[in-house]
C-alpha cells in the first residue's frame, strides 16, 4: 500500500469521553470512527487488524475440526422465547417488528439459533460430535457502553456451539478449544491468563475465561503467586484458614452495644478480632418475576462478592436496598443477625458453619449477641459469599492469592443441556432413546481484541501492534521524496519486501519527516525502515516501535535485518 493513496485520517484530537488508550489511539491513528454510542465503523487499517484476528481464529478452528457457519444476524423472537432468555436477557437484547408485525431480535448471541440449525437435521449419535462457529456481527444494547471497542454495543464476536452425545465427550471437545484459544492468544502475541469464571445460573466447573492482563482490564482476578490457579474473583476460591486470630472467650449472652453498628466499632468495642464478628449485607433480589429482599451474613473481615451472592439466590441481579425499606420490614441497620430471624430470606457463607466464639446482631436496637456458636444454624442455607482477597491461600498448591486486571477476550463454557432441553433438539442414541445434546459454547470477542492488543501494548506516542496483528510489518518511509535516488531506491526495496510477503506500506507523502514520523509512531508499525540522507553512504535506518530503538544498517543488508527482527 502506497500512503499516498491509503485512507488513514490521523489527528491530534482524542474523542471527547475516551479514557483508555485503546480508545484514544484507535480514534486518533485512523483504526475506527465512533457514529453513535457504542457503534463504530472500521477504516481501512482497522478492518486490516480484524481481518488478521479472524484468520487466525479461523485457522485454529479449522485446525480442530470445527466448521465455520454464517446465520442470521436477525434472528425470530421465538426462539428467546422457547429458551426463556428474552427476559432474562432485559433490556440488552434489542427487539422490533417486521412490517407483518413479526417480533425479531437483533442477535447478542447465538445459541439458540444454532440449536435450531442441527435441531431436527442430527438425529442420531453417529452424526456427533459437531462443532460450528461464526465470527459475527452482534449487537447488545449495553447499559453503559464505553472504553471504544472494548464495551461497543455492535460489535464482533466468533462465536463456537459443540454438540455432543456424552459429557466426556464434551469435556474433550472444552479442552481442545481451550488449548486452541490458548494458541490463538499465543499467535497473536498476548500476556494472558486462563481463568476460572462463574458459571451462573447453571454451575460446575465448565467455565474458563481468557483474560489480556492489562492494568485497564475491568475484571479482578485472583491468581496464585506460585501455581497456575487463577479466577475472575466472581468465581474465585482459597484455601481454608491454617492461623486464627486470638478468639474471645464469652458465654454466649445479649450485650448492650449503644450506637456500635459497623464491623470496625463492633471490633473496636469489643476489642476483637472482626474475624469474629458477623457482618450483615441486606440487598434486594432481583427475578425474571419480581424481587425480594435478602440478607447475607459473612465474617466481619470479609467482603461479600455479589456475583456468588447473587447465585446463591437464583436472582439475576442484586440491587440496594434503603434504610426506609429496612426498617418496613422490621430489621434494625447495625443490629441484624440469624439467630430467630424470621423476617428476612437468608444466606449465610460457608466459613461461618459451625462457626464458635462469634459476635452477631441480635435484632434490636443497641444490642449484639456474644459468644455464639453457629452450629445452631445447621438447617440455614449457606454457600461461598466472599470475596477472594490478596493474601488468601490458593486452593491447589496453598501459595498466595494476589489480584490482577484483566481484560476478559474469551469465555469458554460448557452449556451441558441448558438450550437443548428447553428447545427440544434431540438425537437417538445408541439404544435408540431421545436425548437433548450435551454442549459446550465457545465465545471470543474478535473487536475487542483489537482493542486488547493496544491496551497491553502502546506508550505515550500511540500503539504498538504485535507481529501478528499489525496492519503492516513494515513501514518504508522516504525522508524527502524529491530526492528522486532515494524515492527510486525506497520503490524497489518495497516491491522486494511484498514479493517476500511481508505486509508493506511506502510512506511516500509528500509531507515533513517529523510528521511522517510521529504518524508511524501513532498508528504503531512494527518497523519503520527511514531512507533519508544516509542512503548517499549506503545506509538506511530503522525505527522499532516498540523500545524506538534505531538501528543504521547497510542497504544491503535491510532485508536479512527485517528478517531477522521479525522471527
Ligand atoms: P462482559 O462480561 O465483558 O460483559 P460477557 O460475559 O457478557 O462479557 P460473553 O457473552 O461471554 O460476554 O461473550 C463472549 C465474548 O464477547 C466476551 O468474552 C467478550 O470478549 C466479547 N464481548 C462481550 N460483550 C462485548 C461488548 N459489549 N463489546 C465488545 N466485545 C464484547
Ligand atoms: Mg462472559
Amino acid at each position: 500500500m502506497r500512503f499516498s493513496r491509503a485512507y488513514i485520517p490521523t489527528t491530534k484530537e482524542s474523542p471527547k469521553d475516551a479514557q483508555l488508550p485503546s480508545h484514544i489511539y484507535l480514534s486518533r491513528a485512523g483504526f475506527v470512527a465512533q457514529v453513535a454510542s457504542g457503534l463504530y465503523n472500521f477504516l481501512p487499517l482497522g478492518k486490516r487488524v480484524l481481518r488478521k484476528i479472524e484468520n487466525i481464529i479461523n485457522e485454529e478452528m479449522s485446525a480442530c475440526g470445527a466448521l465455520e457457519v454464517d446465520l442470521s444476524f436477525v434472528t425470530p423472537a421465538e426462539l428467546w422465547q422457547e429458551s426463556g432468555r428474552i427476559e432474562k436477557f432485559g433490556k440488552e437484547l434489542l427487539r422490533f417488528r417486521d412490517r407483518k408485525d413479526n417480533l425479531f431480535v437483533l442477535g447478542p448471541t447465538h445459541e439458540e439459533m444454532m440449536v435450531s440449525i442441527v435441531r431436527n437435521r442430527v438425529t442420531s449419535y453417529k452424526q456427533l460430535p459437531l462443532n460450528v462457529y461464526q465470527v459475527k456481527t452482534k449487537f447488545r444494547d449495553e447499559a453503559r457502553p464505553r472504553f471504544g471497542l472494548m464495551r461497543a454495543r455492535e460489535f464482533v464476536m466468533k462465536d463456537g456451539y459443540s454438540f455432543h452425545s456424552s459429557t466426556e465427550d464434551l469435556d474433550r471437545e472444552f479442552d481442545a478449544m481451550e488449548a486452541a484459544y490458548k494458541k490463538i492468544l499465543e499467535r497473536l502475541g498476548l500476556n494472558f491468563r486462563i481463568v476460572e469464571a462463574d458459571s451462573g445460573a447453571i454451575g460446575g466447573t465448565g467455565s474458563k475465561e481468557l483474560m489480556v492482563l492489562a492494568q485497564s482490564g475491568e475484571d479482578t482476578l485472583a491468581v496464585c503467586d506460585t501455581c497456575e490457579y487463577g479466577a475472575n474473583v466472581e468465581a474465585a476460591r482459597r484455601a481454608p484458614r491454617s492461623v486464627f486470630p486470638e478468639a474471645p472467650s464469652a458465654d454466649f449472652s445479649r450485650f448492650k452495644t449503644p450506637n456500635v453498628k459497623s464491623i470496625d466499632d463492633l471490633s473496636n468495642f469489643f476489642h476483637v478480632d472482626p474475624y469474629y464478628t458477623l457482618k450483615a449485607v441486606v440487598m434486594r433480589a432481583v427475578y425474571t418475576e419480581g424481587s425480594e429482599p435478602v440478607c447475607f451474613f459473612i465474617r466481619g473481615c470479609d467482603e461479600l462478592q455479589e456475583v456468588k451472592a447473587r447465585n446463591s439466590v437464583g436472582a439475576i441481579d442484586l440491587v440496594d436496598i434503603s434504610e426506609s425499606e429496612l426498617s418496613e420490614i422490621g430489621l434494625i441497620p447495625g443490629f441484624i443477625g440469624p439467630l430467630d430471624q424470621d423476617k428476612i430470606r437468608f444466606v449465610m457463607d460457608k466459613d461461618t458453619l459451625n462457626a464458635t466464639s462469634m459476635i452477631c446482631g441480635a435484632n434490636e436496637m443497641d444490642y449484639h449477641f456474644v459468644g455464639v456458636d453457629l452450629s445452631v444454624m445447621k438447617d440455614a442455607v449457606f454457600a461461598d459469599l466472599v470475596t477472594v482477597q490478596a493474601g488468601d491461600g490458593c486452593p491447589h498448591c496453598g501459595g498466595k492469592m494476589e489480584h490482577t486486571k484483566g481484560i476478559e477476550v474469551g469465555h469458554i463454557f460448557k452449556l451441558g443441556t441448558v438450550y437443548s432441553a428447553p428447545l427440544k433438539a434431540e438425537f437417538l442414541d445408541e439404544n435408540g432413546r431421545a436425548q437433548p445434546f450435551i454442549m459446550g459454547t465457545y465465545g471470543m470477542g474478535v473487536s475487542r481484541l483489537v482493542a486488547a492488543v493496544i491496551e497491553q501494548h502502546h506508550d505515550e506516542r500511540g500503539c504498538i501492534w504485535t507481529h501478528a496483528t499489525a496492519p503492516y510489518l513494515v513501514n518504508v518511509m522516504v525522508s524527502n521524496i524529491k530526492e528522486e535516488s532515494h524515492l527510486a531506491y525506497a520503490e524497489e526495496l518495497y516491491n522486494t519486501l511484498l514479493s517476500r510477503g511481508i505486509e508493506t506500506i511506502l510512506d511516500d507523502r509528500k509531507e515533513r519527516f517529523g510528521f511522517k514520523m510521529s504518524d508511524a509512531e501513532l498508528i504503531g508499525f512494527p518497523f519503520t525502515i527511514i531512507i533519508g540522507k544516509e542512503l548517499e553512504n549506503g545506509q538506511v535506518q530503522i525505527m522499532i516501535r516498540e523500545s524506538r530503538e534505531i538501528l543504521t544498517v547497510d542497504a544491503e543488508n535491510v532485508l536479512d535485518k527485517i528478517e531477522e527482527l521479525r522471527r
